[in-house]
């Protein structure tokens, strides 16, 4: 059963079937109203914002202890920050440049997902079930919010598809590797999930929060992070 192949499967299967079907989500998406818009990455941002707290630290937490912990969401800052600083700024339409970022930074922050994935299936516990469910739901959301700005920026819903589909490849491939290692202790597991932890809080940050902020101004978006961060609570 827990062949390297059945869990590079499962790795494909969690990232872009979670991925691709919030991109599938966002294509009902209308351009109309912001305000809704609004509420939807609010809801998304804070929805995210709770899988880090509740779901990704903890169980980096439990298996590394506090410095692996604080050292994955450091390592993982530091990356987005660079794929950041690496784009091209001026190219895009802040709306494109955005779902752009969120795509390559969602599909890279899925490696160490991945990897998590594939190295806890070696474990004796059944972890990597647990995980692996942990991880298509949360794909969901991370789909739908880079999604929604390719959405507005009018990219083909074919396009749309292919790029959310994209971004989730990488959680297969991560799987692939961490199931070839082997069981790779459950520190370098850790610092797997606090490293997908912290280059969400960044782009949660730096893009979420703002876009929802920027579409509506008002309180709606804040109403929206504080209901998704609750929905974050029962997963
Ligand atoms: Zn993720």
């Amino acid at each position: 059963m827990k062949s390297i192949l059945n869990i590079s499967i499962i790795g494909f299967l969690v990232g872009m079937v979670g991925t691709g079907l919030g991109g599938i989500c966002a294509m009902f998406v209308k351009n109309t109203k912001d305000k809704f818009l609004s509420i939807l990455l609010g809801i998304t941002g804070g929805f995210m914002l709770g899988i880090v707290c509740f779901q990704l630290l903890p169980q980096s937490y439990a298996l590394g202890g506090i410095w692996n912990e604080v050292l994955g969401i450091v390592l993982g800052t530091l990356l987005i920050l660079f794929v950041e600083e690496k784009f091209p700024q001026d190219k895009y339409e802040p709306l494109l440049k955005s779902g752009l970022l969120l795509a390559i930074s969602i599909g890279i922050h899925n490696i160490p997902e991945g990897l998590a994935i594939g190295s806890s299936f070696m474990m004796e516990s059944n972890i990597g079930y647990i995980l692996s469910l942990a991880m298509l739901i949360h794909n969901l959301p991370e789909g739908l919010t880079l999604a929604i700005p390719l959405k507005l920026s009018n990219v083909s819903n074919l396009k749309i598809l292919l790029i959310t589909l994209l971004a989730g490849l990488p959680t297969g491939i991560g799987a692939f590797i961490g199931a070839y290692l082997g069981n790779l202790s459950s520190i370098f597991i850790s610092i797997c999930l606090s490293f997908a932890g912290g280059a969400m809080l960044y782009i949660i940050c730096s893009e979420l929060i703002p876009n929802a902020k920027a579409l509506h101004n008002g309180r709606t978006s804040t109403i929206g992070i504080i209901i998704g961060f609750i929905l974050g609570l029962f997963f």
